[in-house]
């Protein structure tokens, strides 16, 4: 899938030039494995290094910090990263270990990453999953692994709102490759995945943070950094602008994963049949979203249909979401609609 959309997207050209140095950060908050929902897939890692590299480009590391608390180095260990940086003479860099460039952006003073402010081009890889505090965190809040323990302390301090966006101001990704393959429903350090099996790429930073906003079911507007981040110059938060190509149609039916934490008490209301876990995932997040605004209990005496098994099903009685379910009573289109059109059409039932 890396390999598809790097080709899709020319990432040569992106890049200045074969000596540019390239950072990729991945995000590896903590020292866990990317099953859980928490942490980049290293397989895109090593996809984009061997796409790179194939091309002429060398000069390339890997640069994070995982949150206060936790070891980067185990992050690196547990993920196969010192293999990694053996097999492709790829340099690591902690950020805990490395030097910073201070600078004040909004009033807050930043610690940034000296080998990120020196890198040429940046590109970010961060999960599309759920906060506890910021309700997402997508691009804009993977920039927090490149600053020091100090700004990081700080920033919780300062709610993380305006912080992540002036880190954002200061230095934000020249590109984001999103892991969407199964992000945490609700919290960073994972536990609760849910699978979507979807990776995708971008440009602008809150752009990117926008459209993942709707895949997990939220309105952008509602989460403070992305708007505060527009506001400093970042990027935009206008879908219109938003040249979204997508390479395919998520016409694989997912393979039988069982659901794990909270995804199991929110399958209860879902009837999947032979889905795509894009769409089953997107239900989830929409559920999640009803469930948090305390209306789901009371809204759903029955199941909401998702999937191919559905295609033939003529029922009047019954609700889908995406398109093979359009013979139902009501459905949503959308092959896969996001979780925010699922959560808008599931709300006016
Ligand atoms: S509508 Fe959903 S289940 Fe049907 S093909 Fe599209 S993504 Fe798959």
């Amino acid at each position: 899938m890396t390999r598809t959309l790097l080709a899709a997207i020319k990432l040569e050209k992106l890049i200045p030039s074969q000596s540019s140095t390239i950072a990729l950060k991945p995000n590896l908050v903590v020292a866990a494995k990317p099953e859980g929902g928490a942490t980049t897939h290293p397989e895109i890692v090593i996809a984009i290094i061997e796409y790179l590299k194939e091309r002429g480009f060398h000069n390339i590391s890997i640069v994070e910090s995982a949150w206060v608390g936790d070891s980067t180095k185990r992050a690196f260990e547990v993920n196969g990263y010192y293999a990694i940086s053996n097999t492709y003479d790829v340099p690591l860099v902690d950020v805990k270990d490395d030097a910073y460039v201070t600078r004040t952006v909004q009033g807050i003073p930043i610690d940034l990453s000296k080998t990120i402010m020196e890198t040429d081009f940046l590109i970010s890889l961060p999960v599309l999953k759920g906060h506890c505090q910021t309700a997402m965190t997508c691009a804009l809040k993977n920039m927090k692994g490149c600053i020091s323990e100090r700004s990081k302390r700080q920033s919780h301090t300062m709610g993380l709102h305006k912080p992540i966006a002036a880190l954002n101001a200061f230095r934000s990704a020249d590109l984001v490759i999103v892991d969407s393959l199964n992000g945490d429903l609700d919290f960073e350090e994972g536990g609760n995945p849910v699978r979507t099996d979807r990776i995708f790429a971008c440009r602008d930073s809150v752009l990117c943070d926008t459209y993942g906003a709707s895949l997990m079911g939220f309105e952008a507007e509602d989460i403070e950094y992305i708007r505060l981040a527009e506001r400093f110059g970042v990027g935009t938060m206008n879908l219109d602008f938003a040249n979204i190509i997508f390479l395919n149609e998520p016409s694989e039916i997912a393979p039988p994963s069982l659901p794990t934490g909270k995804a199991i008490y929110l399958n209860q209301y879902i009837d999947s049949r032979s889905a795509c876990s894009a769409c089953h995932g997107a239900l989830v997040h929409a559920l999640k979203r009803l469930d948090e605004a305390n209306q789901l209990g009371s809204r759903f005496d029955r199941k909401i249909c998702v999937g191919q098994d559905f295609k033939t099903v003529r029922d009047p009685s019954r609700v889908g979401v995406g398109i093979c379910t359009k013979g139902l009573g009501k459905s949503v289109a959308g092959c896969p609609p996001t979780a925010l059109a699922m959560l808008e059409f599931l709300k006016s039932l």
